[in-house]
């Protein structure tokens, strides 16, 4: 190194700043080092240790004459630190730091540098759970990472001096935007921490009858948990100052251990990382209780969506935590929009029509089509550039039918395969008003353009040859927007401000049915599903099941947040075949693997017609549940668009197949439950993306 610091100050003489005090003394690249601090007895001991040369309580005048100046108090601390010293500071000092968390100390600190003064933003990746000038110790940082977050505001000279100086101390320098530090450190350590904290108290406080859980700890436990002895109030100030990313962190890890639950909860033996992926369901003699099945998940999506764009927190209770659902929440957070979950409800605090803000990153909207088909609407009438992508799935759906509309109203949109293929790059901006006749009858084709429409100057409208889920549409007039809707369409005026609202999210129906089979088809049952979403454009699974003769009431029918609701009473039934064709088919697509089984147990041959649209589902849902269906001793004759199922007395015991398919599995473990014997169904894992807490609800409700 071919430069000498005269004069190195201090602030906050503890484990970091004393570490690194130590090893740039032992590179001989600093003459004379002060101390700053408040504490007497910390800084003497520096002193003592030969850490520093001299020490002084006075950050203005420890400061004066320095060189450079060492910032290793804690996050919240630096900026207030450098506002104490600013006016201090000679001409040409160089300011960095080594705080854990960067995006906001970058930020406030540039903005606090006297002309002529230069701040680096610096965060060593390393560490240990001890604190204070006694924890020191020079080889701290040898071959460990040390991340420095210049901006474009950054003096390439001071970045270059900090840099040699992190070098010297045997650290491996590299440097990132500050935010993209805050996203990887939210999960390398912050996220750790904060589960290391929370391992502690839930141990600490398990009821074992009396018993100190703790006191049994060894090795194992200890190693897992060494973080949680770390100063708690420096980890506080960490996690409040990067709480956006955090909170993802939380969000993704909570979704991780929800994977695990499930498997035990299904009794899924994992050897060696594979899963042994079947479940064996017993016979039973009844189902019986009450339940509640999880949120509406195509509501879900827009609560988040409307509530971003309206003005003021928008609350939002049975959000649907699933996998889609959260690739949602995340492209929001992601322009901008503060999201928090309590665990009992969602708080979105809406920003206004124009409140979204770019995202610094690509949107990545996981496995989600409607998170992509909407959020590409809403961007293309924001005055900022997007991308938008998906897994390897969803790169592979068409987005040609959001993409045409929205480029007819004047939207810049680029794709691969001619805009076809995400990923998909939006240069959004004020869009025109259009008529629009779509050739498919889609929700998320309608609710996109829907969304543009808020943008543009004057009445978009969308006509589609059968009328979709309407849920944007109740969604959209209960935030206060201007919308008119018509035979097959909808109108809305554009510009119209959207005001925040308390929403509660019915259950799903397409959940539901499940249940409603189970308890139709076990004699002696009488189960009620609570608070189930009946929105009439979703509720043709209830008119095929009571035309098949099943004892379905809706009781206590009400309106909530816009969406009918209600709670279903279902008891067992004599259920008899049916010709099911024509328009209720489309309004119950999703639910034709439970009513396969209904009808597997029904007297005589239902026939099922008009549904070519299940062989193009997650699988073959018609050839899946007829093979499936003949495994256990049902008589079933396919044929292009549907099939005829002759019901049988009692369906055998047996092994079946989900093919992956998350609506057969969960369907044929329903009919597993008045077989003659086991049914063994394999592949059920795929239940955990749309209804995690399946088998935990089938297993409260069966009696035995
Ligand atoms: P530490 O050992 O507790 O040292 C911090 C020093 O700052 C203390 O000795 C204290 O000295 C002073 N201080 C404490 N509270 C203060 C306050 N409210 N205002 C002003 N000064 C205060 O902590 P550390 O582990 O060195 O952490 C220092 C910084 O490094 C933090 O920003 C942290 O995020 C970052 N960091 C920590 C680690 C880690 O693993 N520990 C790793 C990388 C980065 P006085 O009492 O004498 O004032």
């Amino acid at each position: 190194m071919s430069f000498i610091i005269e004069r190195l100050a201090i602030v906050g003489v503890g484990l970091i700043g004393g570490s690194f005090a130590i090893a740039l003394r032992e590179a001989g690249v600093v003459k004379t080092i002060v101390g700053i601090g408040r504490s007497k007895a910390n800084l003497e001991q520096a002193l003592a240790l030969g850490i520093v040369d001299e020490i002084s309580y006075s950050a203005t005048e420890g400061v004066r004459d320095a060189q450079l100046v060492f910032l290793s108090v804690p996050v919240c601390s630096i900026p207030t630190t450098v506002q104490e010293i600013a006016a201090a500071i000679p001409p040409g000092c160089i300011v960095t730091d080594g705080g854990s968390v960067k995006a906001e100390i970058v930020r406030e600190c540039e903005g606090l540098m006297p002309p002529g003064c230069f701040f680096v933003g610096g965060h060593p990746i390393a560490g240990t759970e001890h604190s204070g000038a006694a924890a020191a110790f020079a080889t701290l940082y040898r071959g460990k990472r040390c991340i420095l977050t210049p901006t474009s505001n950054t003096d390439p000279l001071a970045l270059d001096i900090v840099s040699r100086l992190w070098k010297a101390t045997g650290a491996v320098v590299c440097s990132m935007e500050p935010g993209h530090h805050d996203r990887i450190l939210a999960e390398i350590s912050h996220l750790p921490h904060v589960v290391a904290y929370a391992l502690v108290h839930a141990v600490g406080t398990a009821d074992a009858e009396g018993e100190n859980v703790l006191s049994y700890t060894a090795g194992g436990f200890r190693d897992f948990t060494r973080i949680a002895s770390s100063d708690p109030d420096m980890w506080r100030d960490i996690a409040l100052m990067n709480r956006e990313a955090l909170l993802a962190s939380i969000d993704g890890f909570s979704a991780s251990l929800a994977i695990p639950r499930w498997y035990l909860v299904a009794r899924i033996i994992i050897i060696n990382g594979v899963s042994v992926n079947s479940i064996t369901i017993n016979p039973v003699s009844s189902i019986k209780g009450e339940i509640t099945v999880p949120g509406d998940k195509s509501i879900s999506h827009r609560s988040i969506m409307l509530g971003a764009i309206a003005n003021g927190a928008t609350t939002v209770k049975g959000f649907l935590r699933g996998e889609d659902n959260m690739s949602t929440m995340k492209a929001f957070r992601a322009m901008g929009i503060d999201i928090n979950d309590d665990g009992d409800r969602i708080t979105i605090q809406g920003k206004g029509l124009h409140g979204l803000t770019e995202p610094t990153d690509v949107l990545d909207c996981g496995n989600s089509g409607t998170t992509i088909r909407l959020i590409t609407g809403l961007l293309a009438g924001q005055s900022f550039f997007s991308v938008v992508t998906g897994d390897q799935y969803l790169r592979k759906r068409p987005m040609k039918r959001v993409v045409e509309p929205l480029t007819r109203m004047g939207a810049r949109i680029l794709g691969r395969n001619q805009g076809s293929l995400a990923p998909l790059a939006i240069n959004g901006g004020a869009l025109n008003a259009i008529g629009y006749e779509s050739q498919v009858s889609s929700a998320q084709v309608k609710s996109a353009i829907m969304l543009a429409g808020m943008y543009a100057d004057g009445l978009t409208s969308v006509r589609e040859p059968h009328l979709s889920r309407d849920h944007s549409e109740r969604m959209f007039r209960l935030f206060g927007a201007s919308l008119e809707v018509f035979n097959c369409g909808v109108t809305i005026r554009g510009g119209v401000e959207l005001q925040a609202q308390e929403i509660t999210v019915p259950g799903d129906i397409s959940s539901a049915a499940f249940f409603m089979v189970a308890a139709l088809i076990t004699p002696g049952s009488e189960l009620l599903i609570r608070n189930v979403g009946v929105n009439p454009t979703r509720t043709g699974v209830i008119d095929i099941l009571k035309a098949m003769g099943g004892n379905i009431e809706l009781l206590d029918e009400r309106e909530l947040s816009g969406e009918p609701v209600a709670d279903l009473l279902v008891r067992s039934s004599r259920l008899k075949a049916i010709d099911i064709a024509g328009s209720v088919v489309p309004r119950a697509i999703d639910e034709f693997p439970a009513i396969c089984v209904a009808a597997a147990c029904a007297e005589g041959r239902t026939t099922i017609r008009d549904a070519r649209e299940l062989r193009v589902k997650e699988t073959d849902r018609i050839a899946a549940m007829a093979v499936n269906l003949r495994h256990l001793g049902v008589v079933v004759d396919e044929c292009d668009d549907g099939m005829d199922i002759t019901g049988v007395e009692r369906l055998s015991g047996g092994s079946v197949e989900s093919f992956g398919d998350h609506r057969i599995a969960m369907s044929l473990s329903v009919a597993a439950l008045v077989s003659t014997e086991a049914v063994i169904v394999s592949d059920t894992d795929c239940v955990a993306t749309s209804f995690p807490s399946f088998f935990q609800l089938l297993e409260k409700v069966s009696c035995r």
